[in-house]
């Protein structure tokens, strides 16, 4: 009866009068919702100036330089970060919470242990707090040999941009409440060795908070390369496909049932690429597949080891002679990361996007965890848990080689089936199910977003193993005959 029931009132609401899949074409973007656009378009790009100017005026700010020196050094550069998350908290009535998560390191960049620390501001959300976005920049800088603590290493844009894109996040966003919380973090220890990504990702999972999402911005501050080629309307954004967190057990389940390009930072890469185009900041998203630049790291790289998703952004662009360089000029040829290379207006649409992207994650619930079933059938299932706050889901699919979501329906909130009243026992969980009449489950990826009430909807998580927007856990061994 209970069954019976649970089946009627989903077909009810999960079965629209659909027997066909309906091809949704949209030729020109849908608009972002109006307040994303307006938290975004409060992005200053003086701010972001002023903020890259003070960076740079500590002289250096590499990881292994002096800690206790009043303005000059990666101690001064972290508390004077620490005085901006304090002013903004004291402006939203004490809405953050600042922490330095730290770990004395000793690696092959760190000769001696070292105490490596991150300046953090915690945005508490107001509806589901433990689901978390974090946006991160380095705020250590180099010269051309990471060991040199000394010279001069004005780090302008590596990575006193994202670290400028941190504090901004942080002064437009604390004026507004979030159902999820965000965090705002200046990492230091990137140049030797990744080390305040690995503090910031231990320190979440001892937390026990949920990593949604992890923003990485490293280098997003300049449109021109050394060979004068210029771009200042796309930004990278970069993403593993195949998760490495759980690679080893998920390999053989991925080879049977996809998922080569569906880790949740691939659906996380997606959903930044169609936010740019709805925001109409003039800045595209070039979605680059695969987790980093040709041999190169970053912080994010720290978040996906620990199972978290996460993407890098960095700009269209790179100049090799800008970074990691020490300031000089060599037959003709300026070397080094100095302020005067940077286009600020460029690293404002880049925030603005990061700061629409905070917030439309914040805003909206967590992606749900779909399955899919339909092998030797012409329909597919999906099926899928309730997600908290979600009013419906968005079930989504493509080809396998089509790179973003082509094909969706809108599914209605389940609900759930109590027993007789007075309820003798709790509600049973609402599941969520869809079948997708003559669509063959060879040949289409599927996913499945949560929609909030406002209409925020999440990421697409993939039907496909490890695309649950979680640490990976493989599936428990079917119980014993
Ligand atoms: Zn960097």
């Amino acid at each position: 009866m209970k069954k019976l029931l649970l089946i009627a009132l989903l077909g009810a609401s999960a079965f629209p009068a659909l027997s066909q899949p309906r091809r949704t074409t949209a030729p020109a973007p849908t608009p972002a919702p109006a307040p994303l656009r307006a938290i975004a378009d409060e992005v200053s790009e003086a701010n972001l100036r002023a903020t890259v100017e003070r960076l740079v005026r500590f002289g250096t700010r590499h990881t292994l330089s002096v800690r206790d020196h009043p303005t000059r050094g990666i101690g001064a550069a972290l508390n004077w970060t620490e005085g901006q998350f304090r002013r903004f908290s004291r402006d939203c009535g004490g809405c953050l919470t600042i922490v330095r998560p730290s770990d004395t390191v000793t690696n092959r960049r760190i000769p001696t242990p070292t105490l490596v620390e991150d300046m953090i501001a915690i945005q508490r959300g107001t509806g589901d707090p433990n689901r978390v976005v974090i946006i991160t920049g380095h705020i250590d800088s180099r010269v051309t040999d990471p060991m040199n603590a000394t010279s001069d290493a004005p780090g302008a844009n590596d990575d006193g941009s994202g670290t400028a894109a941190v504090i901004e996040a942080a002064r437009v966003l604390s004026r507004h409440r979030f159902a999820g919380t965000i965090v705002y973090a200046a990492l230091s220890g990137e140049e030797q060795g990744l080390n305040g990504g690995k503090i910031l990702a231990d320190y979440a999972r001892a937390q026990g908070w949920r990593v949604e999402a992890n923003l990485n911005n490293d280098i997003i501050g300049n449109s021109c390369g050394a060979d004068g080629v210029c771009d200042d309307a796309t930004v990278r954004v970069f993403s593993e496909g195949p998760r490495w967190q759980g690679h080893e057990d998920l390999a053989a389940r991925q080879r049977s049932l996809g998922g080569e390009n569906d880790a949740p930072g691939r659906n996380l890469s997606r959903f930044i690429d169609t936010l740019a185009d709805q925001l109409s900041l003039g800045l595209n998203v070039r979605q680059v597949w695969r987790n980093d630049r040709f041999g190169r790291g970053g912080d994010h790289t720290e978040f996906l080891n620990a199972g978290f998703p996460a993407v890098r952004f960095s700009v269209a662009i790179e100049n090799y002679d800008w970074q990691h360089q020490d300031l000089r000029t060599e037959n003709g040829t300026v070397y080094g990361d100095t302020i005067d290379h940077m286009d600020f207006p460029y690293l404002r649409r880049v925030t603005q996007l990061n700061v629409a992207a905070l917030a439309a994650l914040a805003r909206a619930p967590m992606p749900p965890e779909p399955t899919v079933r339909g092998g030797v059938s012409t329909d597919t299932t999906l099926t899928w848990a309730d997600v908290r706050d979600a009013v419906g889901y968005m079930v989504r699919w493509r080809r396998t080689d089509g790179n973003n979501w082509e094909e969706s329906r809108r599914v209605g909130p389940a609900v759930s089936v109590c027993g007789e009243p007075p309820p003798s026992h709790p509600c049973a969980p609402p599941l969520n199910q869809t079948t997708l009449r003559g669509v063959r489950v060879d040949d289409w990826v599927f996913g499945v977003s949560s929609v909030a009430a406002d209409g925020s909807e999440s990421p697409v998580a993939s039907a496909v193993p490890g695309g649950a927007f979680r640490p990976y856990a493989p599936p428990p061994p079917p119980p014993a005959q």
